[in-house]
């Protein structure tokens, strides 16, 4: 990421003021880099947000710099998701999501990963 991506910590940022305790949020986990913490308004039984604590917008402005932030975001999120309730397995599992900019559902502009799951049939259509 470029250093103009870095400063641009926008204090407009949602998810940075959730990060900083500014906005409540239902945390699901936290460490130095990574913060998660459940969707306000879930598209499935179980779905929370992984975020990097560090502001940038999306896929489209990470770089091998952010490599082992985005896989520690992808191989924590199988362990978040057992402990919210996910069934282990092949027949249980969850959906991992990043949408990215407007032509992807982007939304907030701050990096974010959906883990949705649970055992009901929330995912047949
Ligand atoms: P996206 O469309 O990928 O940018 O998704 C943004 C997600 O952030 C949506 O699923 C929202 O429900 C969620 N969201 C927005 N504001 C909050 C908040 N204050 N706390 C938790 N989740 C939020
Ligand atoms: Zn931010």
């Amino acid at each position: 990421m470029s250093q103009a991506e870095h400063l641009d910590h926008s204090d407009n940022c949602i998810f940075c003021k959730i990060v900083a305790g500014k906005i409540p949020s239902k945390k699901v986990y936290e460490d130095e880099e990574i913060y998660a913490f459940h969707d306000i308004n879930p598209t499935a039984p179980i779905h929370f947000l992984i975020i990097p604590k560090r502001h940038f917008a999306n896929l489209m402005v990470a770089d091998s710099a952010d490599e082992a932030l985005l896989g520690r975001m992808m191989t924590i999120a199988p362990r978040l998701a057992l402990e919210q309730g996910c069934r282990p397995g092949d027949t249980g599992g969850f959906r991992v999501m990043i949408n990215n900019g407007a032509d992807g559902g982007q939304e907030v502009y701050h990096l974010h990963m959906h883990v949705m799951g649970g055992p009901r049939q929330w995912n047949k259509n």
